[in-house]
């Protein structure tokens, strides 16, 4: 049964995408307003942890992710310096296994493209892509989002609710004035792209691996990729004074692919991109009848994949909450709560996790270094430790710890 209440969805990116398929699923009917043509095809996000699994089958979207996907139950820790495989954590080996005990690395791209497929095929969802908000009023029973055509002209959009899942520069979170605290990291991030198989030279590895180095620490993860044939992302740090031209040349690229992973040949890159990386979360997620998920609510260095898992949880929340609201519950005391929710997901768990992984895969104290290795060696070497820190790395403790705040 489709529900009476409306809510405008802003951003198809993989959270806005999920959010508005979840709308949908629960009855209420979407407008979804997507400044670009299409989902953008990028690959930033492939990691989606057991619990954002668990809710990805709920959407019906599993099987779409098992068959774009690689499913991959073991993450890898590293030295980079001596080669030495740290620690391996098996998500499958815990004594309570999540029920689907395995990270599916499952490009964010692609789960942007399918669930706009799904639901370009709604009539109860009304896709506007090409369509940019730029901006936004409400009263006591509406919110009106005013929007800038393709061909330039304006045009204002009412609903009962407008969730903006809109990105870090999220244009609703700073028409309704919602401080974004934090900070953001000195240096940028490289991302490479490319197809060759490490695991071809270097059999002990995952299709996820943490490789920990005071210079230059590697995040290396494998997805399926556009062709199916496989594609590793590989993540690392550069120093500020680092120019874009330097950084993106084709021989530092190569250069820094062969320091990691010497071969024959030169490696075939797919793209490289730089990212200026954050830790932010907004003041507040809900304000009168404007809420934020993902990345406009919350931004996080990408060490752990955990930004677009947190977004989806948020979206998941939130839509529980909204189909409560549009059968009758009060909408203040719902909404309030998602923010205390997810604002604690996100402060005790995904803030704090990621920082602390990119501070102890680039740890340059020689000292702090050793202990924390040996601390990750022994976690790994510990089954009960082994768990726990699964459950912290996956947010099983987040989904769970988050859900129960009052
Ligand atoms: C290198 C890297 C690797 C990462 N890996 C992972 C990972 O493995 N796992 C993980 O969980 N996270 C990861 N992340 C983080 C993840 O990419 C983000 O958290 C995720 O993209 C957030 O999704 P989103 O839908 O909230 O925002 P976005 O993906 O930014 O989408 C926002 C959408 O809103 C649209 N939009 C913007 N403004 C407007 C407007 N005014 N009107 C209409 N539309 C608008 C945009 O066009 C866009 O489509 C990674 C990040 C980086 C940089």
């Amino acid at each position: 049964m489709t529900l009476s209440t409306t809510v405008i969805v802003v951003g198809a990116g993989p959270v806005g995408a999920v959010m508005a398929l979840a709308l949908r699923r629960r009855g209420l009917k979407v407008i979804v307003v997507e400044a670009l043509e299409q989902p953008e095809i990028e690959c930033r996000a492939a990691s989606c942890h057991p619990p954002t699994v668990a809710m990805l089958e709920e959407l019906g979207l599993l099987e779409f992710g098992l068959e774009q996907g690689l499913v991959s139950p073991v993450f890898n820790y590293l030295d980079r310096p001596s080669g030495e495989l740290i620690a391996r954590f098996d998500i499958r080996a815990m004594k309570t296994p999540p029920r689907h005990a395995y990270v599916l690395q499952w490009e964010q791209y692609k789960i942007a493209q399918t669930v706009v497929k799904l639901l370009s095929d709604d009539a109860d969802a009304e896709l506007r892509m090409s369509t940019r908000v730029v901006g936004l009023t409400q009263d006591a029973d509406k919110v009106r989002a005013e929007v800038e055509l393709p061909n330039g002209e304006r045009e204002t959009i009412a609903a009962d609710f407008l969730v903006g899942c809109d990105g870090g520069r999220s244009t609703i979170r700073r028409l309704a004035d919602i401080a974004f605290d934090g900070f953001t990291w000195p240096e940028r991030f490289l991302k490479i792209d490319t197809i060759f198989d490490f695991q071809s030279l270097r059999s002990e590895l995952s299709n996820r691996n943490y490789f920990a180095d005071p210079d230059q620490w590697l995040n290396l993860f494998k997805a399926r990729g556009p062709d199916g044939e496989g594609m590793w992302r590989a993540v690392s740090p550069t120093l500020p004074e680092q120019t874009d031209e330097y950084l993106l040349s084709p021989e530092q690229i190569e250069q820094r692919l062969q320091l990691f992973c010497p071969k024959p040949g030169p490696y075939r890159i797919a793209t490289v991109a730089l990212y200026k990386v954050h830790q932010r979360v907004a003041a507040t997620f809900n304000k009168g009848r404007v809420l934020l998920a993902g990345d406009a609510a919350h931004v996080n260095n990408p060490v752990g994949g955990m930004g677009m898992n947190g977004g989806i949880h948020d979206a998941m929340n939130l839509a529980e909450r909204l189909e409560a609201i549009a059968r009758g519950a009060a909408h203040e005391a719902l909404l309030d709560q998602y923010t205390r929710q997810m604002r604690v997901a996100q402060l005790n768990y995904v803030q704090a996790q990621s920082i602390q992984n990119k501070q102890t895969l680039g740890e340059t104290d020689p000292a702090e270094r050793k202990r924390k290795l040996d601390d990750i060696r022994a976690t790994g070497a510990d089954p009960e430790r082994h768990d726990a820190f699964i459950r912290r790395a996956c947010l099983i403790d987040s989904f769970h710890d988050s859900r129960a705040v009052a």
